[in-house]
């Protein structure tokens, strides 16, 4: 097997192990988070990097993202996009709870 074949079987066991513990942490923490139409999701923004997944998942229509000014202003990002949740039209459903890679989104009460 090649060098090359090598780094990617590694790369592919590693990708299945990370899946499989994103996976289970998920079946854990999804039943300790509020779902309903007592409570509204809510993004930290501090932690959100745009990254639409949140948009993807939600049937609503109850997320938008914006831009936002970056505080670095040694960083020259053209477009610095951040989520935010439509009350209104919020079902509380904690699809993008679920989805947010980065943890930004929170369900809080209405
Ligand atoms: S909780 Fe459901 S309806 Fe509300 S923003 Fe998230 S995905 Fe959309
Ligand atoms: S999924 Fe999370 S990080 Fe990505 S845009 Fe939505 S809130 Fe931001």
């Amino acid at each position: 097997m090649s060098q090359v074949d090598d780094v990617k079987k590694r790369r592919q066991l590693e990708a299945a192990r990370i899946k499989q513990r994103l996976s289970n942490m998920y079946e854990v923490n999804s039943e300790e988070i509020p779902e309903g139409e007592e409570v509204v999701a809510f993004v930290n923004v501090d932690q959100c990097i745009g990254c639409d997944q949140c948009l993807i998942v939600c049937d609503d229509d109850a997320i938008e993202l914006y831009d936002a000014p970056l505080r670095n202003a040694q960083l020259h990002v053209e477009v610095n996009k951040k989520a935010k949740i439509l009350r209104d039209p919020c079902t509380g459903c904690r699809l993008c709870v679920l989805a947010c890679p980065t943890d930004a989104i929170v369900m809080i009460d209405r």
